[in-house]
């Protein structure tokens, strides 16, 4: 089952699209992440923002 999860650091997941709602979020009222996960860990989505981490930190 689809759900959607913030990546931002909070953790927060909703079953509905939305944006994150956490005040200390990085990623407050930005867009929650689609993630197809069956195991609660959204290794698919956490995976892609390491990814993306890396890639803006090697200049
Ligand atoms: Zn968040
Ligand atoms: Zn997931």
């Amino acid at each position: 089952m689809a759900h959607y999860v913030c990546t931002g650091g909070c953790h927060g997941v909703s079953e509905q699209e939305g944006v994150c709602n956490a005040q200390a979020c990085v990623r407050e009222q930005m867009p929650l992440t689609v993630c197809n996960c069956t195991d609660g860990m959204h290794q698919e989505v956490l995976a892609s923002v390491q990814a993306q981490n890396q890639e803006s930190s090697g200049s």
